[in-house]
């Protein structure tokens, strides 16, 4: 990765580069030395979850010493501000689990002042919406009341915290964007009486307004708390089953319950195939330039910062069976991937 950055760096002279959310496994003293040398942005890192519990939930197994190395990386190289997305709300979250929020960003904040006076963190929290297609889509979604009540809690937190700054989604809006998630096609009735009723843009923070969506759900007959607070079994039609994004549902629902019991999966890449459909479904077969993982790894690997951090990963399709039918082409004509 620092070669690429190198590359890029050397077009970008007289430019300003802006940044994405940045792996935090993957970047390194020498990636930021690079990016140095342009016009700096700022760098935003999404760890997502306070705690090591809380990540192993949704699977995103950032250690806490792969966050402080990209911090110390960032600081060391100049920066003075790095923000960090985080999300609240999600699935067995304890207020301990929230506060772990605002815990990471005053040890990043220490970090930072290591290097430098006045080094800041700015928190950028939002409230989760489970997603169709993923471990989550039967997870009742937390109420504007909850979030709300933890949004105060983590601004109460960074308050004591110097060098520690907020910033939060509103909670209304997670609602809307909960109900547009995992809304059935009733909503798009919604949708249509928002918009004659003069609601546009309502993805921007001015001009949203709750009490118009409300109106037209009341208007159509419709409750957001059965849309969006509720939670799903396992055997509920939901109303994207007639489509599919490759993975199988039983699978994901075996993702589900080892999230609830706090197992993270080990990332595909090194492990035998877990057949989540992603690939099986569409006949592609995954292959790794390297068997075994990085000295170390990240993402539950251990990945080792200093070295080996580049893994090229290819995908190939798979020769086509003798009949001339691929795993994909059966699953589009609906047999089994
Ligand atoms: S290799 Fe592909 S099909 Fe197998 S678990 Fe990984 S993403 Fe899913």
């Amino acid at each position: 990765m620092a070669d690429v950055v190198s590359d890029i760096m050397g077009f970008a002279d007289n430019v300003s580069v802006s940044l994405p959310s940045l792996r935090v496994d993957a970047f390194t003293v020498g990636i930021a030395a690079q990016l140095q040398q342009a016009r700096r942005s700022g760098l935003t890192f999404a760890p997502e979850a306070g705690t090591w519990r809380m990540r192993q939930v949704i699977n995103k197994l950032i250690r806490e010493e792969d966050l402080y190395a990209a911090v110390d990386a960032a600081f060391s190289n100049g920066w003075r501000r790095v923000k960090l997305y985080f999300l609240t709300g999600l699935p067995t979250e304890t207020d301990e689990d929230t506060l772990g929020i605002t815990e990471l960003a005053r040890n990043c904040v220490a970090i930072g002042q290591r290097h430098q006076r006045g080094a800041s963190v700015t928190a950028s929290v939002g409230g989760f919406v489970p997603k169709p297609f993923t471990p989550f889509q039967w997870f009742g979604q937390n109420t504007v009341a909850e979030l709300e009540r933890k949004i105060s809690m983590l601004r109460s937190d960074a308050s004591k915290s110097r060098g520690v700054q907020l910033r939060w989604h509103d909670p209304k809006a997670t609602l809307i964007e909960g109900l547009m998630s995992r809304g059935d096609r009733r909503v798009g009735r919604v949708i249509e009486h928002v918009w004659r009723a003069g609601g546009t843009f309502q993805e921007w923070t001015e001009h949203f307004q709750l009490g118009r969506w409300l109106d037209a759900l009341a208007e159509a007959g419709l409750q957001a708390d059965w849309y969006v607070h509720r939670h799903r079994s396992e055997h509920e039609l939901l109303p994207w089953d007639h489509l599919s994004a490759g993975l199988h549902k039983d699978f994901l629902w075996q993702d589900w319950q080892d999230a609830l019991a706090e197992v993270g999966l080990p990332d595909c890449r090194w492990t035998p195939c877990y057949d989540c459909g992603a690939c099986t479904g569409y006949g592609v077969e995954h292959v790794v330039a390297s068997a075994m993982p990085p000295a170390g790894g990240s993402q539950g690997t251990g990945q080792d910062l200093d070295s080996g951090h580049i893994v090229p990963v290819s995908l190939l399709g798979r020769k086509p069976s003798p009949s001339g039918a691929t795993a994909a082409a059966a699953t589009a004509a609906g047999g089994a991937p």
